[in-house]
């Protein structure tokens, strides 16, 4: 499809649109990603809280193209472990991403399949550029809304599989009032 240049706007302080086609992950589609999963059904119990919205261009995904949004990960916590997005691959795992914070503080946490993690810390005004390779997952660390822009070429695919299975070797978690990064107990 060709298409015509356009543009649309972002809230920069809770990331909405009204263009884009926004999707809602709650606590009980991903209890399981979290170290404490008893805390997690307990809180499900009384109240599905949602944990972050994505909002989504609906295009082809043809590598001519690319794709853009906003992420947004609410304040909260299961048990000391933070609020976090699912985290993925690109099923085309060479593809890079561009991710540039609007608000809030949190961190990209990273890792590749051979074992390379990072954490970069994103608060308003950074841009965190995600190689090839490395899976990414965005982790609120604040008590406002972590509110990110993204942009990756529009053919490389979310695979969320591998992170379902394996989880991921770090997690961040409050420490005496501070994030701190520990080695994920649940590891495969
Ligand atoms: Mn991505």
């Amino acid at each position: 499809m060709v298409k015509k240049p356009f543009s649309m706007s972002f809230d920069l302080k809770t990331g909405n649109t009204e263009e884009n086609k926004t999707t809602s992950r709650f606590l009980s589609n991903m209890k399981d990603m979290y170290m404490d999963v008893d805390k997690a059904e307990e809180m499900i119990k009384k109240e599905d809280v949602k944990v972050y919205d994505f909002t989504e261009l609906g295009f082809d995904e043809v590598e001519q193209d690319l794709l853009y949004g906003t992420s947004i990960v609410y304040p909260g916590k299961v048990g000391n472990e933070y609020f976090m997005t699912k985290g993925h691959f690109h099923t085309k795992l060479d593809l890079a991403e561009v991710y540039y914070c609007l608000s809030g503080r949190g961190y990209m946490l990273m890792e590749t399949p051979e074992g390379d993690w990072e954490a970069v810390l994103l608060e308003a005004g950074k841009a965190v550029y995600v190689p090839g390779r490395w899976a990414h997952r965005s982790i609120n660390i604040g008590d406002e809304p972590l509110v990110t822009f993204f942009v990756f070429r529009a053919d490389a695919g979310h695979d969320y599989g591998t992170i379902e299975t394996k989880g991921y070797r770090k997690l961040i978690v409050e420490k005496d009032g501070k994030p701190e990064i520990i080695d994920n107990p649940k590891w495969k």
